[in-house]
């Protein structure tokens, strides 16, 4: 029995009636295995000893009292217990028993307890106002439900349930329902030091049965972290068999014949450009190349600053796959973004004798109905659009090469579906939100990498200052001497549109405002609720300078190219994300003009808040940034994998535990180098684990 098939319902356990049954079911646990897989988040030493004195106010204290007296003081105008106790090295302290005047019957005095809870010393005494005790049992044993003695598990909780229900619950199910439960890793594994993550071998737990008891009820504290390293060890291990399996399966699907790729419209295009690609962009393109005529089909992410030129390795694959007589397809997130994208395709490849269309979201028109025929029948080499792209009517003579730009903003299940659009789909992600090495490793096993490091010649770092808000003034005169030179600026806020709930600034009342501060300059707005030939008018009126200042919500935050912008001034900065932060900036210096970023912070600024735009100031590379946010954020938000709940570990943290992944890695890749269809009796059980109890969905890993 693996621990996923202990699929026994929760209400089989004794004292979980239909309340608690759905507080579980809240929390994804519905079965045994999915109880025993709810980990706790600390624990309680109630075993190590601790007197008054030892633990100084620092630790709870832990120990045997007698109660010697009682007293009572006023608290919100009642009469509340207080109980005198002494513990073994004679110390006094006082139990504050708020909503507990009961207990001066119960603890009267020379009775022996057993205590836990935080001492303060004030006004000249101990106090404790929390704290749990238990009857010093005259036996001295300790019964199922003691404390005393124990190191106990400090649960999630949610609804109706309570730490002693859930303690009581998992003991049960330990005790009921595991016996004879197996591995899920091959025996060898922990033997050679695998598990320990740098420590010696021998100190970890012999097996998965082991790990889960010391994980819930452990002896000691050392014990929970080693069954925490077995489990988090586990996770990463089956997160990877998943990748390595989903790599064979590629390998078996996607053969095709090699090709010669002529590059000829490449060069055409290079030639036609005002500047010469940098030495980055252009080993990124030899890269697509060889994926491109390589027998299996490209899986490539291309990643790259703000602002490092992903637009024209898009392109130019486009060219070179468009050369070979099939299509491309180009899927941004925004619709705003999608047709900027498709001006500055028409504008560069029409010249080259490539037909390029931009398919608006998926209203019936007449132009529509064209533009899919003329799709369905290959007239149209490259299309670009938003997800529409993959509608059910959407249907491509000959699809080739899907590229997904800001790729973290897909789901995976999107991406899949633009790349079931043909046959043998050349794939070319990109993003400007690097991802770190641990998760792109994790999460896209086998997919390959491309980075674009260096920024066009002649780009300045911007200029990033911070504002209090009430200094806007400042702010706003220096937006005014850029902006006699010629320049253009981004005014960026939270809100589209006044809350009563938020003290928050809202783009349309600042519009308004702007528009007096800055009267001789031609402003407007823009945000997800404006329809869409509007938001068209009013872009293509900042992109081509008649438009000085565009007043936005974060609808601005992807890949707008407007060269000439050079200020981005972003109120209520704290409210923003660390990506959308660095998204924002860089839409500024994207010329060779000295550009400048204000964030200016409202006085309520939460520690975190403040930690971001410390960040902010402290660098300029996107890739810091993301590794920044992996650890302010952890990594179940980033590139895009909330979504599809596939980076959701139980235990593991890719962050904290990135020693351990990279061990189980070369673990499986050992495994599957040596034996790729795991036919050795010692890898048989991987086999047997995926085919009756996947821990993961391996849907969702093939196209992620
Ligand atoms: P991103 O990587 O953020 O998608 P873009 O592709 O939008 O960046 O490129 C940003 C700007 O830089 C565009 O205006 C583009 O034309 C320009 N650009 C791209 N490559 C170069 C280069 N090698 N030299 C100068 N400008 C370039
Ligand atoms: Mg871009």
């Amino acid at each position: 029995m693996f621990l996923g098939e202990l699929r026994q319902p929760v209400h089989y356990l004794t004292g979980i009636g239909p309340n608690h049954q759905k507080s579980l079911a809240a929390l994804g646990i519905m079965n045994m295995g999915h109880l025993l897989s709810h980990f706790p988040l600390r624990y309680e030493d109630h075993k190590s000893i601790r007197t008054i004195r030892q633990a100084g106010g620092q630790m709870p204290v832990n120990c045997p009292v007698t109660v010697i007296g009682k007293d009572s003081f006023s608290w919100k105008g009642k009469e509340t217990l207080k109980l005198i106790v002494e513990d073994e090295e004679g110390i006094r302290g006082t139990l504050l028993c708020y909503h507990r005047n009961f207990l001066g019957n119960k603890l009267i005095q020379g009775t022996k307890i057993y205590i836990y809870g935080l001492f303060q010393y004030k006004f000249g005494q101990w106090s404790c106002a929390a704290f749990e005790y238990e009857l010093l049992s005259k036996s001295g044993k300790a019964g199922a439900e003691q404390a005393f003695g124990r190191i106990l598990p400090v649960y999630p909780l949610g609804g109706s349930l309570n730490q002693k229900v859930l303690r009581r619950s998992v003991a049960q199910a330990l005790k009921s329902y595991t016996p004879g439960l197996k591995d899920e890793i091959p025996f060898y594994l922990p033997r050679k030091g695998s598990l320990s993550s740098g420590k010696e071998p021998g100190g970890c737990p012999g097996n998965k049965l082991q790990a889960l008891k010391a994980v819930h009820f452990p002896d000691t504290l050392e014990q929970t972290e080693e069954a925490r390293n077995y489990l988090i060890y586990e996770e990463f291990f089956h997160l990877q068999t998943a990748v390595g399996r989903s790599a064979l399966k590629d390998r078996e699907r996607g053969n095709r014949k090699a090709v010669s790729l002529n590059r000829e419209l490449e060069e055409r295009l290079k030639k036609a450009l005002p500047f010469a690609l940098t030495q980055d962009q252009l080993k990124v393109l030899d890269e697509i190349a060889a994926d491109l005529s390589s027998p299996r089909p490209m899986n490539r992410l291309v990643q790259g600053d703000v602002g490092s030129g992903k637009t024209l390795m898009a392109f130019t694959a486009a060219l070179n796959v468009i050369r070979q007589g099939r299509q491309a397809a180009l899927m941004a997130p925004t619709e705003l973004l999608a047709r900027q994208h498709a001006e500055k395709a028409a504008a560069l490849l029409e010249p080259l004798g490539i037909s390029v269309a931009f398919l608006k979201g998926s209203l019936q028109s007449k132009s529509r109905r064209h533009l899919l025929k003329e799709l369905a029948s290959g007239n149209i080499h490259l299309v670009l659009g938003t997800h529409a792209l993959f509608s059910e009517d959407v249907i491509y003579k000959d699809l080739g090469l899907a590229i997904i730009d800001e790729q973290q903003r897909f789901g995976v299940a999107q991406r899949q579906a633009l790349a079931a659009k043909g046959s043998c789909v050349d794939l070319l992600y990109m993003t400007a939100t690097p991802i770190p090495r641990t998760l792109a490793m994790t999460a896209f096993g086998d997919l390959d990498i491309s980075s674009i490091h260096t920024m066009p010649a002649g780009r300045k770092p911007v200029e990033t200052h911070l504002a209090r808000q009430g200094n806007e003034e400042k702010v706003y005169s220096f937006v005014r001497r850029e902006l006699e030179k010629g320049r253009q600026a981004y005014f960026v806020y939270p809100l589209i549109e006044q809350s009563e709930k938020l003290a928050l600034k809202d783009a349309e009342n600042m519009y308004e405002k702007l528009q007096k501060i800055f009267p001789q300059y031609p402003a407007a707005l823009i945000h997800s609720r404006i329809p869409e030939e509007e938001k068209k008018l009013r872009m293509e009126g900042f992109s081509g300078g008649k438009i000085s200042l565009l007043v936005a919500t974060s609808v601005v935050e992807v890949g707008v190219d407007v060269p000439n912008a050079t200020i981005m001034v972003i109120e209520q900065a704290e409210r923003f994300g660390l990506s959308a932060l660095h998204q924002l900036r860089g839409r500024v210096g994207r010329s060779d003009l000295q550009s400048y970023a204000f964030l200016i912070y409202s006085p309520q600024l939460t520690e975190e808040g403040k930690q971001r735009l410390k960040i902010m100031m402290e660098n300029n590379d996107g890739f810091l940034i993301a590794e920044e946010d992996l650890k302010l954020r952890g990594p179940g938000d980033m590139a895009g994998m909330k979504q599809s709940g596939y980076m959701s570990f139980r235990i593991a943290d890719l962050a904290r535990d990135s020693k351990i992944l990279l061990q189980a890695r070369a673990d499986v890749l050992t495994i599957f180098r040596e034996d790729p269809l795991l036919q050795k009796e010692e890898h048989k059980i991987i086999k047997e684990l995926w085919d009756t109890a996947p821990p993961f969905n391996e849907n969702l890993i093939r196209s992620a």
